[in-house]
């Protein structure tokens, strides 16, 4: 299974990716997941991506393709994938596209959340995200049995500096004029499969799963 989850920021896309990942015994390649390692690990690859992050810009194109050639090459991949908030821009779909080619591969789906921007800013501004295993949380919808504690592994949760109320609306804005063009880019290629995004995890979990059995 080689499936690209496509969608805005906040649709649902790591909390669905990283239960089916599991289920499907496939590595869950989260360019933003991998972003804040660097960051947090301060790598030259962390400091030099942070400032685009923090103003809720996208990291240059051939240092985010660079990256995921690396990781898509790498060996727990050749049995398939998730990629979760990549490819963002044209030029990193034509890059994955070739990546993909180089070693006889090629994407079964690109599965699109379906998400209303006020539901978008809703759970944005209210994501908390655990330091240790990046589990994804809700105040309000998704909350942790303990306050601040990940019901996974014990870590603290931590709201994102990128998920303020001002860097949430520049990065709606962004991807309506650097990511959305993707859907019909996927539609063109007979990829795309459209997931509404809203309502019980559950509900959406399946509908993704029956998404990419019949793409598959
Ligand atoms: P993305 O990876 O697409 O940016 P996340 O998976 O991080 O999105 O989810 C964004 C926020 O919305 C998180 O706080 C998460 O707990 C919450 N969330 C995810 N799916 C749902 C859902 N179906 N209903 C309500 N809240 C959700
Ligand atoms: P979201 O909740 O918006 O899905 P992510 O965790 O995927 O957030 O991304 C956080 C930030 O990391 C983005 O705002 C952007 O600065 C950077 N980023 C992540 N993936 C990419 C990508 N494929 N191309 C460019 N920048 C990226
Ligand atoms: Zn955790």
């Amino acid at each position: 299974m080689r499936v690209a989850f496509l969608g805005p920021p906040g649709a649902g896309k790591g909390t669905q990716a990283r239960e089916l990942a599991r289920e499907w015994g496939v590595p869950h390649l989260a360019t933003g997941d991998m972003l804040r390692e660097a960051v947090t690990a301060m790598t030259p690859l962390g400091l030099a991506a942070k400032v685009y992050m923090d103003q809720g810009a996208l990291v240059p194109d051939d240092v985010i393709v660079g990256l995921m050639r690396e990781r898509l090459d790498a060996l727990d991949a050749s049995k398939g994938f998730i990629v979760d908030g990549f490819p963002r821009t044209i030029a990193q779909a034509e890059a994955l596209g070739r990546v993909l080619a180089d070693s006889g591969r090629a994407l079964d789906a690109v599965i699109f959340f379906d998400v209303s921007e006020a539901e978008l800013l809703r759970r944005l501004t209210g994501r908390r995200v655990c330091r240790q295993c990046q589990a994804t949380y809700h105040v309000s919808s998704a909350p942790p049995a303990k306050t601040d504690v990940c019901d996974r592994c014990g870590g603290a949760l931590y709201q994102r500096d990128d998920d303020s109320e001002a860097t949430v609306r520049k990065r709606l804005e962004v991807y309506a004029r650097q990511t959305a063009p993707l859907l019909d880019y996927y539609r063109g290629q007979r990829l795309l499969v459209s997931v509404r995004g809203e309502g019980p995890i559950d509900g959406i979990r399946e509908a993704v799963r029956e998404a990419a059995r019949g793409a598959w």
